[in-house]
């Protein structure tokens, strides 16, 4: 089952997508992880990234459309993938059509989590990821046992230098301006599974379960 999980930032996304792996058994797609992790080597692609990750804006459509491609070639790919923060912009979402459609494939639901912006607000400034896996925590909604240490796996939360309150607000602005017309565009095609992203974390795994069937 190959699916795109669409909302603002702070919907729920990437903490939804990793409960969804383990159910399904296939790779969660993240876009933003794959910038993250590209910047901590050092590389290149990382360093170009970060210019525009501090300020809230997107990165280049030409540098995540090449990115995403190599990475659904990937066998880990064949059984299906959850994409998690890509597309973002329509020319993303075309060139992610057509690339599929080489490869005689094509998604099979787009999952689009809604949120009002006070709480994503509230979501994004207390977000905190731990360094070793990318679990994801909340200070307030979801605080691990221990202050600042994983419950899963003992290592560091650290919170992401963009979920400032500056940097958060024109990451929303983008998103309107830049992703929205995306729920108009999988609409028009028909896989479009809208689902309120209030909730618990629970409750809404469940709604997204009882979409994409089990
Ligand atoms: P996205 O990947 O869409 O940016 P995340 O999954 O990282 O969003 O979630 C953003 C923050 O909100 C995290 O700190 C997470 O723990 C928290 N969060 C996720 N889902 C909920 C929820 N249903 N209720 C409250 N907080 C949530
Ligand atoms: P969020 O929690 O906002 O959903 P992500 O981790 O998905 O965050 O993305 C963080 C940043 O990485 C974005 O603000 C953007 O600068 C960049 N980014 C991630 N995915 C894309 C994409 N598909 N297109 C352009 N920029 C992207
Ligand atoms: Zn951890």
């Amino acid at each position: 089952m190959n699916i795109i999980f669409l909302g603002p930032p702070g919907a729920g996304k990437g903490t939804q997508a990793k409960m969804l792996i383990e159910k399904y058994a296939v790779p969660q797609i993240s876009t933003g992880d794959m910038f993250r992790a590209a910047l901590k080597d050092k590389a290149p692609l990382g360093m170009k990234a970060k210019e525009y990750m501090d300020k809230g804006q997107l990165v280049p459509d030409e540098i995540v459309i090449g990115l995403v491609e190599e990475r659904l070639k990937q066998d880990d790919c064949k059984k299906g993938y959850i994409l998690d923060g890509f597309p973002r912009t329509v020319a993303q979402a075309e060139a992610l059509d057509k690339a599929l459609a080489k490869m005689g494939s094509k998604i099979d639901h787009v999952v689009s989590i809604e949120v009002d912006n006070k709480e994503l607000v509230k979501r994004l400034t207390g977000r905190r990821t731990c360094r070793k896996c990318g679990a994801m925590y909340h200070a307030i909604f979801k605080p691990p046992v221990n202050k600042d240490v994983c419950d899963k796996c003992g290592g560091e939360l650290y919170q992401r230098d963009d979920d400032t309150e500056s940097t958060v607000m024109s990451r929303l602005e983008v998103y309107d301006a830049q992703t929205k017309p995306l729920i108009d565009y999988y609409q028009k095609k028909g896989i479009l599974k809208s689902i309120p992203g209030i909730g618990s974390i629970d409750d809404i795994f469940n709604k997204i379960v009882s979409i994409l069937g089990s």
